[in-house]
Protein backbone atom coordinates (compact mmCIF):
# COMPACT_ATOMS: atom_id res chain seq x y z
CA UNK A 1 0.00 0.00 0.00
CA UNK A 2 1.29 3.46 -1.12
CA UNK A 3 0.64 6.31 0.99
CA UNK A 4 -1.43 8.39 -1.39
CA UNK A 5 -5.08 9.60 -0.58
CA UNK A 6 -7.58 9.57 -3.19
CA UNK A 7 -9.72 12.85 -2.03
CA UNK A 8 -13.37 13.36 -3.32
CA UNK A 9 -15.09 16.35 -2.94
CA UNK A 10 -19.17 16.54 -3.28
CA UNK A 11 -20.87 19.09 -4.98
CA UNK A 12 -21.65 21.32 -2.24
CA UNK A 13 -17.96 21.84 -1.73
CA UNK A 14 -17.31 22.52 -5.60
CA UNK A 15 -20.73 25.33 -5.39
CA UNK A 16 -18.61 27.99 -6.13
CA UNK A 17 -15.27 29.91 -6.54
CA UNK A 18 -15.35 30.04 -2.45
CA UNK A 19 -15.71 26.45 -2.35
CA UNK A 20 -12.97 25.53 -4.56
CA UNK A 21 -10.69 28.09 -2.55
CA UNK A 22 -11.27 25.69 0.34
CA UNK A 23 -11.32 23.12 -1.76
CA UNK A 24 -7.25 24.25 -3.05
CA UNK A 25 -6.92 24.88 0.32
CA UNK A 26 -6.95 21.05 1.88
CA UNK A 27 -5.99 19.88 -1.47
CA UNK A 28 -2.45 21.33 -1.57
CA UNK A 29 -1.65 21.06 2.50
CA UNK A 30 -0.78 17.84 1.54
CA UNK A 31 1.16 16.63 -1.25
CA UNK A 32 -0.04 13.03 -0.92
CA UNK A 33 -3.37 13.96 -1.50
CA UNK A 34 -2.28 12.86 -5.11
CA UNK A 35 -5.76 11.59 -6.87
CA UNK A 36 -8.80 14.11 -6.81
CA UNK A 37 -12.12 12.96 -7.80
CA UNK A 38 -15.09 15.68 -8.38
CA UNK A 39 -18.44 16.46 -8.28
CA UNK A 40 -20.41 18.56 -10.36
CA UNK A 41 -21.14 21.95 -8.48
CA UNK A 42 -24.30 21.20 -6.21
CA UNK A 43 -26.42 23.73 -4.10
CA UNK A 44 -25.31 26.96 -3.52
CA UNK A 45 -28.06 28.27 -1.15
CA UNK A 46 -31.19 25.61 0.12
CA UNK A 47 -33.66 27.44 -2.36
CA UNK A 48 -30.65 26.40 -5.04
CA UNK A 49 -30.85 23.84 -8.14
CA UNK A 50 -27.39 21.05 -8.50
CA UNK A 51 -25.99 21.78 -12.02
CA UNK A 52 -27.03 18.04 -12.32
CA UNK A 53 -31.18 18.83 -11.76
CA UNK A 54 -30.10 21.59 -14.45
CA UNK A 55 -28.48 19.59 -17.32
CA UNK A 56 -31.25 16.39 -16.84
CA UNK A 57 -34.20 18.92 -17.24
CA UNK A 58 -32.15 20.60 -19.60
CA UNK A 59 -31.24 17.15 -21.98
CA UNK A 60 -35.01 16.69 -21.45
CA UNK A 61 -36.14 18.98 -23.52
CA UNK A 62 -33.30 18.71 -25.84
CA UNK A 63 -34.61 15.13 -25.82
CA UNK A 64 -37.86 16.28 -27.04
CA UNK A 65 -37.04 18.26 -29.37
CA UNK A 66 -37.66 21.81 -28.03
CA UNK A 67 -35.60 24.61 -27.17
CA UNK A 68 -33.20 24.05 -24.53
CA UNK A 69 -30.78 26.75 -25.17
CA UNK A 70 -31.89 28.99 -22.16
CA UNK A 71 -31.27 26.66 -19.99
CA UNK A 72 -27.97 25.61 -21.12
CA UNK A 73 -27.05 29.21 -20.71
CA UNK A 74 -27.56 29.16 -16.92
CA UNK A 75 -25.56 26.09 -16.88
CA UNK A 76 -22.92 27.89 -18.42
CA UNK A 77 -22.98 30.84 -16.57
CA UNK A 78 -22.46 28.92 -13.31
CA UNK A 79 -19.52 27.64 -14.83
CA UNK A 80 -18.16 30.92 -16.23
CA UNK A 81 -18.59 32.57 -12.91
CA UNK A 82 -16.58 30.38 -11.36
CA UNK A 83 -13.43 30.64 -13.69
CA UNK A 84 -14.43 34.33 -13.71
CA UNK A 85 -14.30 34.88 -9.53
CA UNK A 86 -10.90 32.02 -9.39
CA UNK A 87 -9.09 34.80 -11.81
CA UNK A 88 -8.40 31.68 -14.48
CA UNK A 89 -7.32 31.93 -17.73
CA UNK A 90 -9.95 29.12 -18.76
CA UNK A 91 -12.55 29.34 -21.58
CA UNK A 92 -14.99 26.34 -21.83
CA UNK A 93 -16.62 27.93 -25.00
CA UNK A 94 -15.50 25.26 -27.25
CA UNK A 95 -16.76 22.37 -24.78
CA UNK A 96 -19.65 24.05 -24.83
CA UNK A 97 -20.49 24.08 -28.21
CA UNK A 98 -19.87 20.59 -28.30
CA UNK A 99 -22.28 19.58 -25.25
CA UNK A 100 -24.65 21.40 -27.15
CA UNK A 101 -24.36 19.42 -30.59
CA UNK A 102 -24.31 16.64 -28.62
CA UNK A 103 -27.74 17.16 -26.94
CA UNK A 104 -28.88 18.48 -30.16
CA UNK A 105 -27.96 14.78 -31.52
CA UNK A 106 -29.61 13.44 -28.80
CA UNK A 107 -26.83 11.84 -27.18
CA UNK A 108 -28.54 10.52 -24.04
CA UNK A 109 -29.65 11.13 -20.64
CA UNK A 110 -25.92 9.95 -18.90
CA UNK A 111 -23.84 11.28 -21.08
CA UNK A 112 -26.00 14.75 -20.56
CA UNK A 113 -25.44 14.53 -16.41
CA UNK A 114 -22.13 13.35 -16.67
CA UNK A 115 -21.30 16.71 -18.23
CA UNK A 116 -21.34 18.59 -14.85
CA UNK A 117 -18.97 16.52 -13.50
CA UNK A 118 -16.65 16.95 -16.78
CA UNK A 119 -16.73 20.59 -16.63
CA UNK A 120 -16.15 20.96 -13.29
CA UNK A 121 -13.20 19.16 -13.12
CA UNK A 122 -11.70 20.70 -15.87
CA UNK A 123 -11.89 23.93 -13.90
CA UNK A 124 -10.60 22.28 -10.57
CA UNK A 125 -7.43 20.81 -12.51
CA UNK A 126 -6.53 24.08 -14.41
CA UNK A 127 -7.46 25.78 -10.90
CA UNK A 128 -5.10 23.27 -9.29
CA UNK A 129 -2.36 22.73 -11.92
CA UNK A 130 -3.24 19.25 -11.71
CA UNK A 131 -3.44 16.67 -14.79
CA UNK A 132 -7.19 15.76 -15.94
CA UNK A 133 -7.76 12.58 -16.72
CA UNK A 134 -11.68 11.68 -18.60
CA UNK A 135 -13.12 8.52 -16.36
CA UNK A 136 -14.56 7.33 -19.97
CA UNK A 137 -11.37 6.19 -21.04
CA UNK A 138 -10.68 4.03 -17.63
CA UNK A 139 -13.94 3.38 -15.64
CA UNK A 140 -15.95 0.49 -17.60
CA UNK A 141 -19.26 -1.01 -17.68
CA UNK A 142 -20.20 -4.41 -18.85
CA UNK A 143 -22.49 -5.34 -21.72
CA UNK A 144 -25.17 -5.72 -19.44
CA UNK A 145 -24.45 -2.36 -17.39
CA UNK A 146 -22.98 -3.58 -14.43
CA UNK A 147 -19.72 -1.61 -13.06
CA UNK A 148 -16.95 -3.78 -14.24
CA UNK A 149 -14.39 -3.73 -11.44
CA UNK A 150 -11.39 -5.87 -13.02
CA UNK A 151 -11.72 -4.44 -16.13
CA UNK A 152 -11.29 -0.80 -14.60
CA UNK A 153 -8.59 -1.10 -12.55
CA UNK A 154 -6.57 -2.86 -15.01
CA UNK A 155 -6.85 0.12 -17.70
CA UNK A 156 -6.90 2.81 -14.61
CA UNK A 157 -4.39 1.64 -12.50
CA UNK A 158 -1.25 2.40 -15.58
CA UNK A 159 -3.24 5.44 -16.36
CA UNK A 160 -3.05 7.06 -12.68
CA UNK A 161 0.69 5.95 -12.35
CA UNK A 162 1.68 8.42 -15.14
CA UNK A 163 0.17 11.04 -13.17
CA UNK A 164 1.76 12.48 -10.26
CA UNK A 165 -1.44 14.85 -9.34
CA UNK A 166 -4.82 14.21 -11.44
CA UNK A 167 -8.26 15.37 -11.33
CA UNK A 168 -10.77 12.89 -12.55
CA UNK A 169 -14.46 13.23 -12.82
CA UNK A 170 -16.94 11.94 -10.76
CA UNK A 171 -19.83 9.95 -11.51
CA UNK A 172 -19.37 8.33 -15.05
CA UNK A 173 -17.66 6.08 -17.28
CA UNK A 174 -18.57 4.55 -20.24
CA UNK A 175 -20.05 1.38 -21.61
CA UNK A 176 -17.98 -1.29 -24.06
CA UNK A 177 -19.14 1.09 -27.22
CA UNK A 178 -18.18 3.79 -25.45
CA UNK A 179 -21.13 5.56 -24.78
CA UNK A 180 -21.07 7.31 -21.00
CA UNK A 181 -23.20 5.78 -18.19
CA UNK A 182 -23.36 7.41 -15.03
CA UNK A 183 -23.76 5.41 -11.25
CA UNK A 184 -26.68 6.03 -10.06
CA UNK A 185 -26.89 9.93 -8.05
CA UNK A 186 -24.75 10.65 -5.87
CA UNK A 187 -22.34 8.13 -7.96
CA UNK A 188 -19.09 10.31 -7.46
CA UNK A 189 -18.49 8.86 -3.74
CA UNK A 190 -18.20 5.35 -6.04
CA UNK A 191 -15.94 6.99 -8.35
CA UNK A 192 -13.65 8.27 -5.26
CA UNK A 193 -13.56 4.66 -3.90
CA UNK A 194 -12.74 3.06 -7.44
CA UNK A 195 -9.99 5.29 -8.14
CA UNK A 196 -8.98 4.65 -4.58
CA UNK A 197 -8.47 1.39 -4.96
CA UNK A 198 -6.90 1.56 -8.42
CA UNK A 199 -4.30 3.65 -7.02
CA UNK A 200 -4.44 1.07 -3.93
CA UNK A 201 -4.66 4.42 -1.75
CA UNK A 202 -3.56 4.92 2.10
CA UNK A 203 -6.93 6.31 2.74
CA UNK A 204 -9.94 7.49 0.53
CA UNK A 205 -10.86 10.93 2.33
CA UNK A 206 -14.81 11.85 0.92
CA UNK A 207 -14.61 15.56 1.73
CA UNK A 208 -18.43 16.96 2.18
CA UNK A 209 -20.73 19.45 4.32
CA UNK A 210 -21.07 17.31 7.46
CA UNK A 211 -18.23 16.57 9.63
CA UNK A 212 -18.61 13.06 9.36
CA UNK A 213 -21.35 10.62 9.58
CA UNK A 214 -23.64 11.88 11.75
CA UNK A 215 -25.79 9.34 14.47
CA UNK A 216 -28.60 10.71 12.76
CA UNK A 217 -30.07 12.71 9.62
CA UNK A 218 -29.37 16.29 10.68
CA UNK A 219 -32.52 17.48 9.36
CA UNK A 220 -34.38 15.44 11.77
CA UNK A 221 -32.67 16.27 14.72
CA UNK A 222 -30.35 19.54 15.41
CA UNK A 223 -26.47 19.33 15.51
CA UNK A 224 -26.25 15.16 15.98
CA UNK A 225 -23.43 13.84 17.33
CA UNK A 226 -21.03 12.49 14.40
CA UNK A 227 -19.96 9.16 14.78
CA UNK A 228 -16.13 8.48 15.44
CA UNK A 229 -15.91 5.30 14.24
CA UNK A 230 -17.99 3.08 12.03
CA UNK A 231 -17.52 -0.16 10.03
CA UNK A 232 -18.52 -0.78 6.76
CA UNK A 233 -21.38 -3.50 7.66
CA UNK A 234 -22.93 -0.53 10.04
CA UNK A 235 -22.72 1.38 7.45
CA UNK A 236 -24.35 -0.19 4.92
CA UNK A 237 -27.22 -0.65 7.01
CA UNK A 238 -27.77 2.72 7.90
CA UNK A 239 -26.79 3.58 4.06
CA UNK A 240 -29.42 1.18 2.56
CA UNK A 241 -31.79 2.52 4.99
CA UNK A 242 -31.73 6.35 3.49
CA UNK A 243 -28.38 7.66 5.87
CA UNK A 244 -27.15 9.42 1.88
CA UNK A 245 -24.20 10.97 3.17
CA UNK A 246 -22.01 8.55 1.04
CA UNK A 247 -23.87 6.17 -1.81
CA UNK A 248 -24.15 2.55 -0.45
CA UNK A 249 -22.22 1.19 -3.32
CA UNK A 250 -19.18 2.82 -2.42
CA UNK A 251 -18.03 0.91 0.10
CA UNK A 252 -17.40 -2.54 -2.37
CA UNK A 253 -14.46 -1.53 -4.21
CA UNK A 254 -12.00 -0.47 -1.16
CA UNK A 255 -13.43 -2.62 1.27
CA UNK A 256 -12.00 -5.96 0.01
CA UNK A 257 -8.28 -4.23 -0.35
CA UNK A 258 -9.05 -2.75 3.18
CA UNK A 259 -8.90 1.06 2.46
CA UNK A 260 -10.42 3.46 5.08
CA UNK A 261 -12.83 6.06 4.47
CA UNK A 262 -12.61 9.04 6.30
CA UNK A 263 -15.55 11.55 5.60
CA UNK A 264 -14.53 15.07 6.79
CA UNK A 265 -15.97 18.29 6.56
CA UNK A 266 -14.60 20.85 3.81
CA UNK A 267 -15.85 23.72 5.72
CA UNK A 268 -14.59 22.85 9.24
CA UNK A 269 -10.88 20.81 8.04
CA UNK A 270 -9.73 20.42 11.33
CA UNK A 271 -12.98 18.54 12.72
CA UNK A 272 -11.66 14.77 12.04
CA UNK A 273 -14.32 13.23 10.61
CA UNK A 274 -15.88 9.70 10.72
CA UNK A 275 -13.39 6.97 10.27
CA UNK A 276 -15.48 3.77 8.49
CA UNK A 277 -12.66 0.78 8.52
CA UNK A 278 -13.49 -3.15 8.21
CA UNK A 279 -13.82 -3.84 11.74
CA UNK A 280 -13.44 -1.82 14.91
CA UNK A 281 -12.57 -2.72 18.31
CA UNK A 282 -12.94 0.58 19.49
CA UNK A 283 -16.02 0.60 21.78
CA UNK A 284 -18.44 2.95 20.45
CA UNK A 285 -19.51 5.71 22.66
CA UNK A 286 -23.24 4.96 22.56
CA UNK A 287 -24.59 1.33 22.09
CA UNK A 288 -26.11 2.30 19.08
CA UNK A 289 -23.75 3.93 16.30
CA UNK A 290 -26.59 5.82 14.27
CA UNK A 291 -30.23 5.84 13.20
CA UNK A 292 -31.46 5.89 9.74
CA UNK A 293 -34.71 5.46 8.14
CA UNK A 294 -37.37 5.32 5.29
CA UNK A 295 -40.87 6.54 4.32
CA UNK A 296 -43.37 5.67 1.65
CA UNK A 297 -43.85 1.92 2.21
CA UNK A 298 -46.69 -0.33 2.64
CA UNK A 299 -46.94 -3.39 4.56
CA UNK A 300 -48.34 -6.83 2.40
CA UNK A 301 -50.29 -8.29 5.77
CA UNK A 302 -50.61 -12.12 5.11
CA UNK A 303 -52.18 -14.20 7.83
CA UNK A 304 -52.94 -17.83 7.40
CA UNK A 305 -53.48 -20.40 10.91
CA UNK A 306 -50.22 -22.83 10.71
CA UNK A 307 -48.72 -21.12 8.10
CA UNK A 308 -45.41 -21.95 9.07
CA UNK A 309 -45.80 -26.08 8.37
CA UNK A 310 -47.00 -25.35 5.00
CA UNK A 311 -44.41 -25.82 3.12
CA UNK A 312 -43.16 -23.25 0.74
CA UNK A 313 -45.40 -20.73 2.09
CA UNK A 314 -42.92 -17.95 2.10
CA UNK A 315 -41.68 -18.94 -0.85
CA UNK A 316 -44.93 -18.67 -2.67
CA UNK A 317 -45.69 -15.27 -2.01
CA UNK A 318 -42.60 -13.98 -3.02
CA UNK A 319 -42.70 -15.25 -6.42
CA UNK A 320 -46.06 -13.28 -6.58
CA UNK A 321 -43.90 -10.67 -6.24
CA UNK A 322 -40.89 -11.64 -8.55
CA UNK A 323 -43.75 -12.45 -10.91
CA UNK A 324 -44.91 -8.78 -10.66
CA UNK A 325 -41.08 -7.17 -10.67
CA UNK A 326 -41.45 -5.91 -6.72
CA UNK A 327 -38.29 -6.18 -4.39
CA UNK A 328 -39.04 -6.30 -0.81
CA UNK A 329 -37.19 -3.93 1.74
CA UNK A 330 -38.08 -6.61 4.62
CA UNK A 331 -40.08 -9.13 5.98
CA UNK A 332 -40.94 -9.58 9.53
CA UNK A 333 -42.98 -12.55 10.18
CA UNK A 334 -44.90 -14.20 13.55
CA UNK A 335 -46.30 -17.97 13.74
CA UNK A 336 -49.57 -17.13 11.74
CA UNK A 337 -48.29 -13.97 10.38
CA UNK A 338 -46.07 -12.58 7.66
CA UNK A 339 -45.51 -8.66 6.22
CA UNK A 340 -43.54 -8.07 3.48
CA UNK A 341 -42.85 -4.39 3.14
CA UNK A 342 -42.60 -3.27 -0.40
CA UNK A 343 -42.05 1.06 -1.62
CA UNK A 344 -45.33 2.03 -2.31
CA UNK A 345 -44.38 3.08 -5.37
CA UNK A 346 -43.35 0.05 -6.69
CA UNK A 347 -46.31 -1.90 -5.34
CA UNK A 348 -49.29 0.53 -6.67
CA UNK A 349 -49.04 -0.18 -10.26
CA UNK A 350 -48.86 -3.57 -9.90
CA UNK A 351 -51.26 -3.85 -6.45
CA UNK A 352 -54.24 -5.83 -7.73
CA UNK A 353 -51.91 -8.41 -9.68
CA UNK A 354 -49.62 -9.29 -6.56
CA UNK A 355 -52.41 -9.56 -4.47
CA UNK A 356 -54.67 -11.74 -6.83
CA UNK A 357 -51.54 -13.92 -7.30
CA UNK A 358 -51.11 -13.93 -3.86
CA UNK A 359 -54.26 -15.37 -3.33
CA UNK A 360 -53.98 -17.86 -5.75
CA UNK A 361 -50.98 -19.04 -4.19
CA UNK A 362 -50.89 -19.48 -1.07
CA UNK A 363 -54.89 -19.04 0.24
CA UNK A 364 -54.62 -16.82 3.22
CA UNK A 365 -57.45 -16.51 5.35
CA UNK A 366 -56.67 -12.56 5.67
CA UNK A 367 -54.88 -10.03 3.51
CA UNK A 368 -54.49 -6.31 3.16
CA UNK A 369 -52.03 -3.85 2.43
CA UNK A 370 -51.62 -0.71 4.91
CA UNK A 371 -50.51 2.08 3.34
CA UNK A 372 -48.09 4.74 4.89
CA UNK A 373 -45.28 3.24 7.09
CA UNK A 374 -41.94 4.21 8.04
CA UNK A 375 -38.76 2.12 8.94
CA UNK A 376 -36.63 2.81 11.28
CA UNK A 377 -32.76 1.51 11.61
CA UNK A 378 -31.54 1.31 14.61
CA UNK A 379 -27.77 -0.01 13.65
CA UNK A 380 -24.94 -0.70 16.31
CA UNK A 381 -21.99 -3.08 17.32
CA UNK A 382 -22.30 -2.52 20.41
CA UNK A 383 -26.02 -3.44 20.90
CA UNK A 384 -24.63 -7.29 21.04
CA UNK A 385 -22.86 -6.91 24.62
CA UNK A 386 -25.91 -4.47 25.67
CA UNK A 387 -28.97 -5.60 27.24
CA UNK A 388 -32.39 -4.84 26.57
CA UNK A 389 -31.59 -2.31 23.85
CA UNK A 390 -34.97 -3.31 22.33
CA UNK A 391 -36.79 -2.48 25.62
CA UNK A 392 -35.42 0.78 25.55
CA UNK A 393 -36.34 1.73 21.90
CA UNK A 394 -39.95 0.28 23.18
CA UNK A 395 -40.16 2.25 25.97
CA UNK A 396 -38.96 5.65 24.53
CA UNK A 397 -41.36 5.60 21.97
CA UNK A 398 -44.30 4.79 24.04
CA UNK A 399 -43.03 7.29 26.52
CA UNK A 400 -43.42 9.65 23.20
CA UNK A 401 -46.85 7.82 22.52
CA UNK A 402 -45.57 6.69 19.28
CA UNK A 403 -47.17 3.67 17.89
CA UNK A 404 -45.05 0.67 17.22
CA UNK A 405 -46.58 -1.84 14.40
CA UNK A 406 -43.74 -3.41 14.24
CA UNK A 407 -40.08 -4.16 15.74
CA UNK A 408 -37.65 -7.15 14.19
CA UNK A 409 -34.22 -7.81 15.36
CA UNK A 410 -31.80 -9.07 12.76
CA UNK A 411 -30.23 -11.74 13.24
CA UNK A 412 -26.49 -10.43 13.63
CA UNK A 413 -28.02 -8.48 16.29
CA UNK A 414 -26.50 -5.32 14.61
CA UNK A 415 -29.02 -4.12 13.85
CA UNK A 416 -33.01 -3.46 14.83
CA UNK A 417 -35.96 -2.45 12.81
CA UNK A 418 -39.17 -0.74 13.67
CA UNK A 419 -41.96 0.35 11.94
CA UNK A 420 -43.93 2.81 12.67
CA UNK A 421 -46.96 5.29 10.68
CA UNK A 422 -45.07 7.71 7.83
CA UNK A 423 -46.38 10.87 10.31
CA UNK A 424 -44.76 9.66 13.63
CA UNK A 425 -40.97 9.25 11.56
CA UNK A 426 -39.20 12.48 12.69
CA UNK A 427 -40.92 12.00 16.34
CA UNK A 428 -39.57 8.42 16.59
CA UNK A 429 -35.93 9.40 14.85
CA UNK A 430 -35.98 11.97 18.03
CA UNK A 431 -37.15 9.78 20.41
CA UNK A 432 -34.75 7.33 20.03
CA UNK A 433 -31.97 9.63 19.14
CA UNK A 434 -33.15 11.19 23.03
CA UNK A 435 -32.77 7.79 24.76
CA UNK A 436 -29.60 6.92 23.66
CA UNK A 437 -27.33 10.07 22.73
CA UNK A 438 -29.02 12.82 24.37
CA UNK A 439 -29.28 11.71 27.57
CA UNK A 440 -26.08 9.81 28.24
CA UNK A 441 -23.87 13.02 27.61
P1 LIG B 1 -22.09 15.64 -1.22
O1 LIG B 1 -22.71 16.64 -2.13
O2 LIG B 1 -20.86 16.13 -0.55
O3 LIG B 1 -21.91 14.30 -1.87
P2 LIG B 1 -24.50 14.74 0.11
O4 LIG B 1 -25.55 15.77 0.04
O5 LIG B 1 -24.57 13.60 -0.86
O6 LIG B 1 -23.08 15.47 0.00
O7 LIG B 1 -24.41 14.13 1.57
C1 LIG B 1 -24.24 14.97 2.71
C2 LIG B 1 -25.60 15.26 3.33
O8 LIG B 1 -26.18 14.06 3.82
C3 LIG B 1 -25.57 16.15 4.53
O9 LIG B 1 -25.54 17.51 4.18
C4 LIG B 1 -26.85 15.77 5.29
O10 LIG B 1 -27.89 16.67 4.99
C5 LIG B 1 -27.23 14.40 4.73
N1 LIG B 1 -27.36 13.35 5.76
C6 LIG B 1 -28.37 12.45 5.88
N2 LIG B 1 -28.16 11.61 6.89
C7 LIG B 1 -26.99 11.96 7.45
C8 LIG B 1 -26.21 11.44 8.53
N3 LIG B 1 -26.62 10.40 9.26
N4 LIG B 1 -25.04 12.03 8.80
C9 LIG B 1 -24.59 13.09 8.07
N5 LIG B 1 -25.28 13.61 7.05
C10 LIG B 1 -26.46 13.06 6.72
N1 LIG C 1 -23.63 15.04 -9.47
C1 LIG C 1 -24.20 13.72 -9.28
C2 LIG C 1 -25.50 13.84 -8.51
O1 LIG C 1 -25.94 14.93 -8.22
C3 LIG C 1 -23.25 12.77 -8.62
C4 LIG C 1 -22.75 13.19 -7.25
O2 LIG C 1 -22.94 14.32 -6.81
O3 LIG C 1 -22.14 12.34 -6.59
O4 LIG C 1 -26.12 12.84 -8.24
MG1 LIG D 1 -23.23 12.73 -2.25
Amino acid sequence: MSNFKVVKFGGSSLADAKQFRKVADIVLADPNRRYVVASAPGKRFSEDTKITDMLYACYAKAAQGEDFSADFSAIEERYNGIISELGLDLSLEKEFVNIKDAFAHRAGRDYAASRGEYLNSIILAAYLKFDFIDPAGYIKFGENGVFDLEKTISLLRPRLEKSEHAVIPGFYGSMPNDTIRTFSRGGSDVTGSIVARAANAEIYENWTDVSGFLICDPRIVDNPEPITTITYRELRELAYMGATVLHEDAIFPVRTAGIPINIRNTNRPEDRGTMIVAESNEASSYVITGIAGKKGLSAINIEKDMMNSELGFGRNVLRALEKNGLNFEHMPSGIDTMSVIVSTDALKPVQQSVLDEIKFRVKPDHLEVEDDLALIAVVGRGMRKARGTAGRIFSALAHAKINVKMIDQGSSELNIIIGVATEDFEAAVKAIYDIFVATQQ
